[in-house]
């Protein structure tokens, strides 16, 4: 089987400011672009991108997840990077252009077809390193992607880290490279001290997000995650799940949450942890590492609520419940 995200369609959609305006989308091979190695996004990280899905209804039609949530974050990323302002109605555009055009590339359930908008800064000016890239590039690359969970769903190991970031605070909001890049040392080292499969974020001693994933925890009629502020990624699928958990009448609640009422909840037998975003939905989490020790969430083994999440999600998306909040875009 070939690693999530790695298989590409043949062709892309791309477009260009030029400093005064947008080309109109081509549709391009997808194995290169040409970029002058002074390229602002290779020096000076201009880059940003999104990730959404389109999933293959029983009926053939293809449906995109909440794409103009990634819309508007895409254009928030290019905002606070101080890229060109992207035209969201055309980049609509080009996200369901490309993705029809490879409608029989969408695999069946339980793969989909995954959706990577991208936008760099291309103008070859070294000198700019406190200036903005006048010009930029813009294209959507697709990726075929199966069952996340086909060697069956673990629950995941995080080890909880409280000093050192994901990111530099006021970047966390921003879907950017560079923000990857740097969670990489502490991640390896993670993996490498205490086979854990992720570090869970938790600066001041207060729960945040993953390296890629946010953190939901669920104790019984509760659930609890950090609320929005600058430091870290406003998830789709988080909003969306707790958007379900509210329509199940769940308690909802945003704020702040301590390590310590983390561990203590943690410890009740029915308690469940899981990590939220497009590529799994939801994954459970079973083992936190904190100070050497090892603390099992409720069972230690993915739990009821996050499955039933998860279902609900996956049942919208592959039109198998109706979409009653309108997150489906069909292509
Ligand atoms: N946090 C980070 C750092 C991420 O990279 C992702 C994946 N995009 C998420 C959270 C989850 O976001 P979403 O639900 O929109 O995929």
């Amino acid at each position: 089987m070939t690693a999530f995200g790695t298989v590409f369609t043949p062709e892309m959609i791309l477009s260009r400011y030029d400093g005064a305006q947008w080309s109109t989308p081509e549709i391009v091979p997808s194995d290169s672009i040409t970029l002058h190695p002074g390229a602002h996004v290779l020096h000076y990280a201009s880059t940003c991108f999104e990730g959404l899905k389109a999933f293959r209804h029983a009926d053939g039609s293809i449906n995109i997840f909440r794409m103009d949530r990634n819309i508007q974050r895409m254009a928030q990323s290019s905002r606070l990077l101080s890229l060109p302002a992207i035209d969201e109605k055309q980049l609509e555009q080009m996200i369901v252009e490309i993705t029809g055009r490879f409608a029989s590339e969408v695999p069946e359930p339980p793969g989909s077809l995954y959706i990577r908008p991208t936008h760099i800064g291309t103008e070859p000016a070294i000198g700019k390193a406190a200036a903005p890239s006048s010009t930029s590039l813009l294209y959507v690359l697709l990726s075929p992607v199966g069952d996340y969970f086909s060697g069956g769903s673990t629950a995941l190991r995080l080890l909880l880290k409280e000093d050192g970031m994901r990111c530099a605070p006021h970047m966390g909001m921003i879907k950017s490279g560079g923000n990857y890049a740097s969670s990489l040392p502490s991640m390896m080292e993670a993996r490498a001290e205490v086979k854990a499969d992720q570090v869970l974020y938790c600066p001041d001693g207060q729960v945040q997000e993953t390296g890629a994933a946010n953190f939901l925890l669920i104790d019984g009629n509760e659930i609890i995650t950090r609320a929005l502020d600058s430091t870290f990624l406003h998830g789709v699928t988080r909003d969306s799940v707790l958007t379900l958990a509210r329509d199940l009448g769940m308690d909802v609640q945003e704020r702040d949450l301590s390590i310590e009422e983390l561990l203590e909840r943690s410890a009740k037998p029915g308690t469940e942890a899981t990590l939220s975003g497009t590529a799994a939905v939801l994954a459970p989490v079973g083992t936190l590492i904190y100070e050497g020790k090892e603390y099992t969430v409720g069972s230690g083994k993915p739990g009821p609520m996050t499955a039933k999440l998860r279902q609900m999600m996956n049942d919208i998306q592959w039109g198998r419940s109706e979409d009653t909040h309108g997150w489906l875009t069909q292509v």
